[in-house]
């Protein structure tokens, strides 16, 4: 082997860089890590962990609502969301304090500053050059954002997190995770939200009672949704706020906007052409399932490689790269039956095949409760529980479960233990509940819904 300065360099210390950095430190690796940013990455310093802690202090503004209907009476009560921004960045600042304990305890050298491709194994480090023998592209993501005039005014998630004043109104652009989510928490806190969508639904990719159910929920809770139009423009008011030239419809005015319309591989100013990596047209690195580049000796994991992006996935991925190829162990991440969430609310929890993934495939069973669960009916709180199993018509195998409600993305996790064992209904159904918990229903929904009548061709 050459004489390299590190047997890996890892560039991003996020949740997969760090945690691949740590595994292959502790398989007796010489490791360093390069970070132009706060060590933690996208989910504990730009969205995962902050996002979590503004969901629960939006949440707050439920439980005051509902307390009322249990007898609670409280006078005074005050919100103020600068106090929850600085509690918020106190706990990241602790994080960060965590992650580089982490990394100095794996015997991790970390590498402050921007790195840029030199070479298959070497990197520009603010002008230091470093040398390794593999080399692993665990950058990331970056909010992207569509080419209209005005752009520049608006926010992506980066800089809600960090808001130091709520605006009375605000307008979110895109109806994903990211658009979701931050429309819920500034609604709980009083914003008057409007979330626009180019499309006729949020939440693409989520089974359609999902979608319907939540699009359902927000709209009662007031945020506006607005279907099937597009911004062409945004101007900055005069008198503050900014105007939102769309088609079709009349301009929308608003205080604030904010775009989440997906999320890009963070590969700008990498130089992956001098190390020969090549990219898809999305500008993700393109990888096998060995988590390798197009260059036999680059590995790259978690977002950048825009195969599912999610934390746990990117970590998982690490622990793959890290076994594969430190620690002589094979490993290739398993993709099947990732479960997920949407911490909106209500919230949203989901593994296996939506009902048109599992259709596609073979006949299917479908099962499905909708009700009012018994902790809103004090309350008076008038939301609707969603619950959904997509059975295999031919094995009895569940392929998918999707819920809307409370605790949601808590009672899928479970679930996706049981849909990886590859449980079937008849062993959903020989399950005894818990009473009484919403979770109970997934287990004693006993109807299949009528399946619906496809038009027949004419003859
Ligand atoms: P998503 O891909 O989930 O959603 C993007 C949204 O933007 C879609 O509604 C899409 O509409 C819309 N859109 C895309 N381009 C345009 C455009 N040019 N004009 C108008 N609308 C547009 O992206 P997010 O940014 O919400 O999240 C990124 C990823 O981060 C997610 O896919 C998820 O993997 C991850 N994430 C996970 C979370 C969790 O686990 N709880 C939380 C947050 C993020 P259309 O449907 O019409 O294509």
């Amino acid at each position: 082997m050459a004489d390299y300065d590190y047997d890996l360099l890892t560039i991003g210390a996020g949740s997969g860089g760090v945690r691949a950095s740590r595994l292959a430190g502790g398989f007796g690796a010489r490791v360093a890590v390069v970070e132009g940013s706060r060590i933690g990455g996208t989910c504990v310093m730009r969205g995962c962990v902050p996002k979590k802690l503004l969901v629960y202090g939006a949440q707050y503004a439920n439980d005051l609502e509902d307390m009322i209907g249990y007898g609670w009476s409280m006078g005074g009560v005050a919100f103020d969301w600068p106090s929850l921004i600085t509690a918020k960045n106190r706990e990241l600042d602790r994080l960060e304090g965590v992650y580089r304990t982490m990394l100095r305890n794996g015997n991790v050298a970390l590498l402050e500053g921007r790195a840029r491709f030199l070479d298959a194994h070497s990197v520009d480090i603010d002008g230091k050059t470093v040398t390794a023998d593999k080399i692993l592209i665990a950058v990331g993501g970056w909010p992207q954002m569509p080419v209209i005039p005005g752009i520049e005014h608006a926010i992506t998630s980066n800089e809600a997190l960090d808001l130091m004043v709520m605006p009375e109104r605000l307008t979110i652009v895109g109806g994903g995770f990211i658009a979701v989510e931050f429309a819920s928490i500034f609604n709980a806190l009083g914003v008057d939200v409007s979330v626009v969508i180019r499309k006729d639904k949020i939440l693409r990719g989520f089974d359609a009672d999902i979608r319907d159910t939540l699009t359902e929920e927000l709209v009662r809770r007031g945020i506006t949704i607005v279907p099937g139009t597009v911004i062409n423009r945004i101007d900055k008011r005069p008198g503050g706020g900014y105007r939102l030239i769309r088609t079709p419809g009349e301009a929308i005015d608003t205080d604030l906007v904010m775009y989440a319309t997906g999320r890009a591989p963070n590969t700008a100013g990498l130089g992956l052409e001098a190390a020969g990596v090549k990219v898809a047209a999305s500008g993700a690195v393109i990888v096998d399932e060995w988590n390798r580049t197009t260059v036999d000796t680059i590995y790259a994991i978690g977002d950048v490689t825009d195969r599912i992006a999610l934390t746990p996935v990117a970590i998982n991925e690490a622990i793959a790269f890290a076994h594969t190829v430190f620690n002589d162990t094979p490993r290739v991440m398993d993709y099947e039956n990732v479960a997920s969430a949407v911490f909106s609310q209500p919230p949203v929890g989901t593994v296996g095949l939506t009902e048109e993934q599992a259709r596609a495939r073979g006949p299917v069973r479908i099962f499905r409760t909708r009700f009012r669960a018994m902790k809103h009916v004090l309350a008076g709180r008038d939301e609707k529980t969603m619950m959904k199993l997509v059975v295999d018509a031919r094995t009895d195998r569940v392929l998918g479960c999707h819920m809307v409600g409370a605790d949601a993305p808590e009672i899928i996790q479970g679930l996706a233990v049981a849909l990886k064992c590859g449980a079937t209904k008849a062993q959903f159904d020989a399950t005894i509940g818990i009473h009484p918990t919403a979770a109970e229903e997934f287990v004693t929904m006993r109807d299949p819904v009528p399946e619906p009548v496809f038009a027949q061709p004419a003859d």
